[in-house]
C-alpha cells in the first residue's frame, strides 16, 4: 500500500513537473506587405497582416496582434508558396538519350543524391514550397528518403509527394539496346500483366511512395494525318486498370505520362488521375478528361528546352511537337480540364532555368496571369489532395508564403523574382536589407 501511495505521489509530482516544463506557446509572427494576392478571387488585398503560429496560418487580417514578431515586407506582393507537380530532383537535365544514359550508367548514387539536395534548395529558394516528384530515373526510392530528410529538417526543401521508380512494361523504357548478354540498370521498374503490375504497386507502396506513375507510351512517336501524335501503347487496358485499382484501394493516385493518342486513350479508360505532358489531346479526349476530373500537367518548359537538341539528334517528330502540344493545351482549356502547373524540372537543369518560367509559357498559350497562378497554387493543391493545406493563404493552411516586388497580375514573369520565402512558418529566404 505504502509503495503504491509513494508511486502515485511520485506520478503526481512528475505530472506537475511536466506541466510546469511545458514550453510557452509559440510567439505569433505577423507578416506584413503592401498587398496580398487572393488567388481564389484574383484580387489584391491591401495592407494585409498574415499571422503565423506554430507553422500554420492563424489569421489573415489587417491588425498586428499584441506580442507578435513582425516581418515587414514593405511594398511587396504576398502570395501562397508555389507548387510544381512534375519534377525530377534526381535528374539534372537530359535533352537527349545520350545524356540520359550517361547519368544513369555513370553517376554514382551518392553523387546523384548530393545534386538532388542542391536541386531541392534551389526550388525552395525560388518559392516552390511543395512539389510532386514523378520518378527517380534509376535512383530507386531515393526520393522517398529525400522527402523524409526534408520532413525531419535534415536538409532544406519543399514538401514532397514522391513516386519512387515509375512503372513501365518490358522493353518500353531506357536503358535500351545495350549488349543483351550484359545486365544494365533501367530508368523505371518494369512490370508486365495485370497480376505482375498489381504486385509492383504493392511493392512500391511498401517502400513509402505517395503516388504511382506509369509511362502510357514512350518510343515510336509519329505525326498522324490529322496533325496529332501517335505511337504504340506500352500497356493493355487491363494492366493499367490493375495498377489504378490497387493504388486507389490504398488511397493513392496514379499519374500517367502520355505524349500520344493511343496510350492516352487507354490510360483515360483505365481511370488514371493525371495526364503528364499531354502533347496530343484531341477535343474528344479533352472532353472526357473534363467530365471525369482528370488533370492535365502540361510541362511546357521542358518541351521548349528539349525540342531543339532532340531535333538536332535526329528526332523527326520533335520539330512539330510544340505546335501539337499548344493545340492540345487549347483543347483542354476549352473543354474545362483542370490544368495543374508542372515543369519537368530535372529534364532541364535546375541550375539554369527557374521553374517559374512555366507560368510565362502558360500565359503565352492563352491562360490569363491569374489562371496561371492558380495552376501553381489552388489547382495544384487539388491535384495533390492538399486543398486548403497548401496553395492558399487562409486560416489553418501551412504557413508557406512568398513575396516579390512588382505586379504578377500584370506580368507573371515577376514570379521569377521571388525574394522572400517562408515554409511552415520558417523564413527560408529574405530580401537583403
Ligand atoms: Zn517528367
Amino acid at each position: 500500500m505504502t509503495k503504491r501511495l509513494t508511486l502515485s505521489a511520485f506520478g503526481c509530482l512528475l505530472a506537475a513537473t511536466l506541466l510546469a516544463a511545458d514550453p510557452p506557446p509559440p510567439t505569433p509572427v505577423a507578416v506584413k506587405a503592401a498587398r496580398l494576392l487572393d488567388v481564389k478571387t484574383g484580387r489584391y488585398v491591401e495592407r494585409p497582416v498574415v499571422v503565423v503560429v506554430g507553422g500554420r496560418i492563424e489569421s489573415v487580417g489587417t491588425a498586428v496582434p499584441a506580442g507578435a514578431r513582425v516581418i515587414d515586407l514593405g511594398d511587396r506582393v504576398l502570395l501562397p508558396g508555389l507548387i510544381d507537380t512534375h519534377t525530377h530532383i534526381l535528374l539534372q537535365g537530359d535533352p537527349t538519350a545520350v545524356e540520359y544514359d550517361e547519368q544513369i550508367l555513370k553517376e554514382y548514387p551518392a553523387h546523384r543524391v548530393a545534386r538532388a539536395v542542391r536541386s531541392l534548395k534551389i526550388a525552395l529558394e525560388h518559392g516552390f514550397t511543395t512539389m510532386r516528384d514523378v520518378e527517380t530515373e534509376g535512383a530507386g526510392y531515393d526520393d522517398v528518403a529525400l522527402r523524409d530528410a526534408v520532413n525531419e529538417g535534415v536538409i532544406p526543401g519543399p514538401r514532397m509527394k514522391v513516386v519512387g521508380p515509375a512503372l513501365s512494361t518490358t522493353g518500353s523504357y531506357p536503358i535500351q539496346r545495350y549488349r543483351p548478354d550484359w545486365k544494365f540498370p533501367s530508368g523505371v521498374m518494369v512490370c508486365d500483366g495485370a497480376d505482375g503490375c498489381r504486385k509492383a504497386v504493392r511493392e512500391q507502396l511498401s517502400y513509402g511512395v505517395d503516388w504511382i506513375k506509369i509511362y502510357a507510351n514512350t518510343g515510336g512517336l509519329r505525326i498522324t494525318p490529322d496533325g496529332y501524335i501517335d505511337s504504340p501503347p506500352n500497356w493493355t487496358k487491363e494492366e493499367i486498370e490493375a495498377v489504378v485499382s490497387e493504388a486507389h484501394a490504398h488511397g493513392v493516385r496514379v499519374a500517367a505520362h502520355a505524349r500520344s493518342d493511343t496510350g492516352l486513350r487507354i490510360a483515360l479508360a483505365a481511370g488514371v488521375d493525371s495526364i503528364e505532358h499531354g502533347d496530343s489531346i484531341r477535343p474528344e479526349a479533352a472532353a472526357e478528361m473534363a467530365r471525369r476530373g482528370i488533370f492535365l500537367v502540361p510541362t511546357l518548359t521542358v518541351a521548349d528546352y528539349v525540342a531543339g537538341p532532340r531535333t538536332a539528334a535526329g528526332c523527326a517528330v520533335c520539330a512539330h511537337t510544340e505546335k501539337v502540344h499548344a493545340k492540345s493545351f487549347e483543347n483542354c482549356r476549352k473543354a474545362g480540364v483542370k490544368i495543374a502547373f508542372g515543369t519537368d524540372a530535372g529534364g532541364f537543369p535546375w541550375t539554369e532555368i527557374n521553374q517559374a518560367k512555366e507560368l510565362e509559357f502558360e500565359v503565352k498559350l492563352g491562360m490569363t496571369p491569374i489562371e496561371a497562378i492558380r495552376s501553381a497554387t489552388t489547382v495544384a493543391a487539388d491535384l495533390l489532395g492538399m486543398t486548403g493545406q497548401v496553395g492558399t493563404v487562409e486560416k489553418g493552411a501551412f504557413a508557406d508564403l512568398v513575396a516579390l516586388p512588382g505586379d504578377p497580375l500584370a506580368n507573371v514573369s515577376a514570379l521569377s523574382n521571388i525574394d522572400f520565402v517562408m515554409k511552415g512558418g520558417e523564413v527560408v529566404k529574405a530580401p537583403s536589407p
